[in-house]
């Protein structure tokens, strides 16, 4: 059932206007806070309307049960806080007087639940009743849960052979594709949010400022990982001391892709613009966007209209982004259904002692991620993980940080509330270098196959293993399987036979995800807190 009601734009009825809105929601038997809401935000936008509409003409209100849509003829709403896919600044820099300013702190801080057009001169906005995003969250939620069952039933009923065909036409195909697109977009995606960003920085030392802590807080949650894969590996105390001495394996070669914090250094600055593009170089990339930005700010009498013409190209790029992630559930699904029919348990059940532990000192790192939130960021770690989940299974699905970029970026956005000036640089860095999970599966992988192969570890071994698993995971690219690359580095490093290579196999395709998502989960944490602390978080319902 509709409601409509029709308002003049001197609102002399807007109050009468809004208590309708508000008794026609009510009586839809919606939750009070987000009758509240909706009510507050439906006022606030009919006063924007009414400034924007001609004369003798009215404001259209329509009332559903899930959305209220207000319409009117009239000039084009321009203001920032209505354009949904633009970057917002705070809003006190929009509008300097204090009661537009309140006004647009509230538009901003519930900007994922509106959206609004103009078309053939009538602007329309539409605002959500209850969390939108609760349901996106739902729908990714479900796709997952769905898949996974549909996954199992697929590999316990349907011929191997069927299910092998399935995969390579149909759900392998749909992942590639959808990864082939997330990939497509990272690198414009990390260039011109974060250069836009930079160009709009008057004093660039803050920025130097946020770039050092972001990178402190990164080394630091990854030296947490790393008691933890130690923690872990004492609690659970799996294998035994020897029992693969001596074993056969089949020989194994992993991608010849070599992993050094050197080169990572070295390569931050590239010699070839179109490379560092070409190559999707995510540091590289980062590095550029810098100096662009940076560069825009000293141009004088030209640097607004740079930094104008890279505003708008982010928000072209962002769009793009956004109708990507638009399919992130049937994404989500392909890749959850391809990894069961796919998985290799065989290595898993022989290893399930430390497979145990691997997963038990990854969860340990999201109540470890808990903890910081609390302490640091003085923010309720369940309001956090719940903002932060679907941004966790995501990166679970993908099994890479690195195409996991785009919706990482729209979470720590829309979700946490963190300004693009932390999240535009923290999250592709983060992407690259900050990597908790693969830290907690490094450093068990080594404690396991030490102790399983006779190997007695000496303290100055444990010095130098902490030592070469924090840069080895800052060196790690964030794609599949990368892990692996620097598990056989490390094993090489402390004279454990490569045979122990070939049983990890199996066991990190199906670690790998809750890796991922753990990496990814350590880069919001990451950059909510430090935003948080810098005074760069809008006000959200945490
Ligand atoms: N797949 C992980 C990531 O993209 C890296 C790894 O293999 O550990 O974050």
């Amino acid at each position: 059932m509709n409601t409509f009601l029709t308002m003049d734009p001197d609102l002399k009825n807007l109050s009468e206007t809004v208590e309708k809105v508000e008794d026609t929601l009510k009586g839809y038997n919606i939750k009070q806070k987000e009758v509240s809401k909706a009510v507050l935000l439906t006022e606030e936008m009919l006063v924007i309307l009414a400034h924007n509409t001609d004369e003798g003409e009215k404001i259209t209100v329509k009332i559903k049960k899930s959305y209220i849509e207000l319409a009117s003829k009239g000039t084009e709403i321009k203001s920032k806080a209505v354009d949904n896919m633009g970057i917002d600044l705070s809003a006190a820099e929009i509008h300097p007087d204090a009661e537009n300013a309140i006004r647009n702190m509230l538009i901003t801080a519930n900007k994922e639940r509106f959206y609004s057009k103009y078309s053939n001169g009538i602007n329309h906005i539409k605002i959500y009743v209850g969390e939108k995003t609760q349901k996106a969250l739902m729908v990714t939620l479900y796709s997952f849960l769905i898949a996974i069952v549909a996954g199992s039933l697929m590999r316990l009923f349907v011929p191997q052979n069927i299910n092998s065909l399935l995969d390579e036409y149909i759900f392998d195909s749909v992942k590639t594709l959808f990864l082939n697109a997330l990939n497509m977009i990272i690198g414009p995606l990390v260039f011109f949010s974060l250069a836009s960003c930079v160009s709009t920085i008057k004093d660039l030392r803050e920025l130097g400022k946020l770039g050092g802590k972001v990178m402190g807080f990164y080394v630091f949650t990854t030296a947490v990982a790393v008691g933890m894969g130690f923690l872990m590996f004492h609690i659970f105390n799996p294998g035994t001391f020897g029992e693969f001495v001596g074993i056969q394996t089949e020989e194994v070669t992993t991608e010849v892709t070599s992993i050094s914090f050197k080169d990572t250094i070295l390569g931050i600055v590239p010699s070839n613009i179109i490379d560092a593009f070409a190559t999707s170089n995510t540091l590289q990339i980062i590095f550029l966007a810098i100096i662009v930005g940076v560069a825009a700010g000293m141009l004088g009498k030209y640097s607004d209209s740079v930094s104008e013409v890279l505003a708008k190209a982010n928000a072209l790029v962002l769009k793009i982004a956004s109708l990507i992630t638009w399919f992130l559930p049937a994404m989500i699904f392909s890749s959850m259904v391809s990894m069961i029919i796919t998985a290799d348990f065989s290595t898993f059940k022989s290893m399930f002692s430390v497979a145990i532990a691997m997963f038990a000192a990854n969860f340990g790192m999201v109540v470890a991620y808990m903890l910081i939130v609390l302490i640091f960021a003085k923010t309720n770690p369940i309001a956090f993980i719940r903002k932060t989940f679907s941004a966790f299974i995501n990166a679970f699905a993908l099994s890479s940080s690195n195409a996991a970029m785009a919706h990482t970026m729209d979470v720590c956005d829309k979700k946490l509330g963190v300004s693009p000036k932390v999240y535009s640089f923290s999250i592709p860095l983060g992407a690259t270098i900050n990597m908790d999970g693969t830290s907690v599966v490094l450093t068990l992988t080594v404690l396991f196959f030490a102790k399983t192969f006779g190997i007695t570890l000496t303290p100055s071994d444990y010095v130098s293993m902490i030592f070469t698993v924090i840069v080895l995971s800052m060196g790690c690219p964030g794609i599949p399987g990368a892990g692996m690359v620097c598990a056989s580095v490390l094993l090489r490093q402390f004279g454990i036979p490569l045979d122990a290579l070939a049983m990890i196999v199996g066991l990190y395709s199906v670690i790998d995800p809750l890796t991922t998502a753990d990496n990814v989960m350590g880069d919001m944490t990451g950059t909510y807190v430090i935003a948080k602390r810098s005074g760069l978080v809008r006000k959200t319902d945490m």
